[in-house]
């Protein structure tokens, strides 16, 4: 098979499209025929090496891949050569308390991250367990499935799952033109939320506008709590949805409503920030910690898009040949969704 793998740590010219022996399933796996998989953040820290996981070289990045089971192992129950389906991300231990209970974020065994032991998703064919198999529906594409398993999945953990959103609140949505912003615009507008949203472009809340979001605010020439207030009569958000870190930490909470949340799972602007604890306790604001998602949460954003009532959003789509075109597109931050490679397989 085909796959993208880097041999050191470094930059997107450290990608190279080699040919590499076929996975084959063992007891309890399945082998994916991959036509679709998604470019995420956590690609470029591992492939930097400061993702915090372990990486053996050569390395095949890819974490979010779609397409067809084409080989099943012994014990394999359930599951059909040719189902289309989408691998969850971590190969939980189904045993733990959490994985028990439907939180499979929190399983305390998991084998591994898809792209971390068992080989990436930036290949021809994926290995995975039965057990990370997710069905995608009729009515969602390929290209649109790995554009939306990871972005979709983290949104509704977060809003609905970990922050419980409910009709009526105000949002606060940081830097609307991510994968996961986007996503976050139209979960919580599918909520009945007023949703509020911030980016360094213009152009980019246009799309958001587009996708139903009511307030645009540029962080680069607007004061963020300040336009928040004015959109907000003085009272501020319901809720923040963080993932950036740094200053747009702070000025979630200080954008906060009384007894207002703010839900985060990731910090790349600045992991380590100070933090006012007098007003945080004397306005009884709580920080919730989000962590990707469940595969219950994936199923559920699916059935939506199959119904259209969410809209994965595809920036571009390369070949699997022109991964470093496409890789250094998502380091410039310069697109809106999305980007997906593709390996001509059928339905991508
Ligand atoms: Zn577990």
């Amino acid at each position: 098979m085909k796959a993208v793998v880097f041999h050191e740590f470094g930059h997107s010219d450290v990608l190279r499209v080699e040919e590499l022996p076929d996975p084959t399933a063992g007891p309890g796996e399945v082998v994916i025929d991959v036509t679709a998989t998604a470019l995420n953040h956590l690609d470029v820290d591992v492939r930097e090496g400061v993702s915090r996981f372990p990486v053996a070289f050569p390395h095949i990045a890819g974490i979010e891949p779609v397409g067809r089971i084409s080989e099943l192992g012994a014990g394999v129950e359930g599951w059909q050569v040719g189902d289309r389906v989408t691998a969850y991300l971590i190969a939980t231990c189904s045993a733990c308390i959490y994985c028990r209970t439907g939180r499979e974020s929190l399983c305390v065994a998991p084998e591994w991250f898809v792209g971390m032991g068992s080989g990436g998703a930036y290949a021809e064919k994926v290995l995975c367990k039965a057990s990370q198999l997710i069905r995608v529906p009729d009515g969602v594409g390929d290209v649109e499935a790995a554009a939306a398993h990871i972005a979709f999945g983290t949104a509704w953990h977060m809003l609905i799952t970990r922050a419980r959103l409910r009709s009526g609140e105000t949002v606060l949505v940081n830097s609307v033109g991510s994968g996961i912003g986007s996503a976050a615009v139209q979960v919580a507008k599918h909520a009945g939320a007023f949703v509020i949203g911030n980016s360094s472009r213009d152009d980019k809340l246009e799309k958001a506008t587009e996708l139903g979001m009511d307030v645009g605010i540029n962080y680069t020439t607007q004061d963020v709590v300040e336009e928040v207030m004015k959109a907000t009569g003085g009272e501020g958000v319901d809720l923040v949805y963080e993932h950036v870190g740094g200053e747009l930490f702070q000025k979630g909470l200080d954008s906060l409503r009384k007894d207002g949340r703010l839900v985060i799972c990731g910090g790349h602007s600045g992991e380590v920030v100070p933090f006012d604890i007098i007003p945080f306790f004397r306005r009884q604001l709580s920080v919730i910690g989000s962590f990707v998602f469940d595969r219950s949460e994936v199923e559920t954003v699916l059935g939506l898009i199959a119904r259209g009532a969410l809209t994965p959003q595809v920036a571009a789509t390369y070949p699997l040949e022109q991964v470093k075109e496409a890789t250094d597109l998502m380091e410039s931050r310069a697109f809106f969704g999305k980007i997906v490679l593709t390996t001509g397989g059928d339905g991508a």
